[in-house]
């Protein structure tokens, strides 16, 4: 191997840049040359690539968001926009990729794999919901920025009788919702994974100060089936038979910036370091990801089109500790 070719794509995630950083350096100590794309499969296609040297991804292991640049870039999921980056690669003799991205973008790395060009994924969504690794990248800096907002809320709960309702991102996975809920002590968590009507949340809501609580907060997934949208019409039509008023927050896109946490960072450098390790052993068409602790690869022709779910059973666990 003389030279390989490195991207982020799709959805940014924090930590995208430790894993732009680890895949460089690691690839430099070995002495194979680095090629960034710029904005993702965009720049494969528009051939924009730029050399990177150690000093090119100095300084970068704190900040979000991705230096490369990401973009969404449809004419990538068509045979003549996957034909024309296979030909910019070839031409700049680029012998292999890293794909830093989510679900759609390990799509993107697969199709590559399939025609034959050496890819390796790294799995990198604050939703969590790619096949083949525990965690993704990204995810636990999402989860404690609404686990802020949680506790936040929770401080303006108790000095008012009001529920309050976060909403979350992970589009339709509940992974963020879950674990922010269980970490922020919820009293309800409503998931994708499970059904929930409107009028069982704010049974619940009501039932928590019931028992004397001083707050109650419900934790929604935006792809929840009962969304905070529902929530608030049936607030608005129940007002008078609940007896308290409903406060919704949505988190949107704050969720996803800022600086990666310490876990993902050092999650974004095993896997970048992972994935040149696994390219110089010859082997490629896969995913790395970190599994039961350790780092191990998954062809991406078996992750692709799947999406793994929220552990709903921990709902349970949630539901005992909110009491
Ligand atoms: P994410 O990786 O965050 O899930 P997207 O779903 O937007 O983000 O996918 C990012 C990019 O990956 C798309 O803009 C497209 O270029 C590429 N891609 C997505 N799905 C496919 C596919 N089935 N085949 C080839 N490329 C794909």
């Amino acid at each position: 191997m003389k030279k390989i070719a490195v991207l982020t794509s799709g959805g940014d995630a924090p930590g995208m840049n430790a894993a732009v950083r680890a895949v460089t350096r690691g690839a430099l100590a070995k002495g194979w040359a680095v090629m960034g794309v710029r904005n993702g499969y965009a720049g494969l296609l528009a051939d924009h690539f730029d050399p990177l040297q150690a000093r090119d991804v100095g300084g970068i292991i704190q900040s979000g968001g991705t230096v490369l640049g990401s973009a969404r870039c449809p004419e990538f999921a068509q045979p003549p926009g996957r034909a024309k980056a296979l030909s910019n690669l070839s031409n700049r003799g680029i012998e292999a990729l890293v794909v830093i991205g989510g679900n759609g973008s390990q799509s993107g790395s697969a199709s590559l794999a399939r025609e034959g060009f050496p890819a390796v994924g790294v799995p990198s969504t604050i939703d969590n919901d790619l096949y083949g690794n525990d965690v993704s990248i990204g995810c636990d800096t999402a989860i404690n920025v609404t686990l802020e907002a949680v506790d936040r809320l929770r401080t303006t709960a108790s000095s008012h009788q009001r529920a309050f309702a976060v909403e979350t991102m992970g589009r339709n996975c509940g992974y963020i919702a879950l674990m922010a809920g269980i970490a922020g002590g919820a009293e309800v968590i409503a998931l994708p994974e499970q059904e929930m009507q409107p009028a069982e949340v704010a049974e619940r809501l009501r039932a928590a100060y019931q028992r004397g609580k001083t707050h109650a907060l419900a934790v929604i997934a935006e792809g929840a089936k009962c969304g905070v949208h529902e929530l608030m019409q049936y607030y608005g039509a129940h007002r008078r038979s609940i007896g308290f008023d409903l406060r919704v927050t949505r988190l949107g896109h704050v969720v996803r910036g800022g600086i990666p946490s310490a876990a993902d960072r050092v999650l974004a450098t095993r896997l970048g370091a992972a994935a040149v390790d696994t390219l110089a052993a010859g082997k490629h068409g896969v995913l790395v990801g970190i599994i039961r602790g350790e780092a191990l690869v998954t062809p991406l022709a078996e992750i692709t089109g799947r999406m793994r779910p929220a552990d709903a059973s921990l709902l349970e666990l949630a539901r005992v500790m909110a009491m």
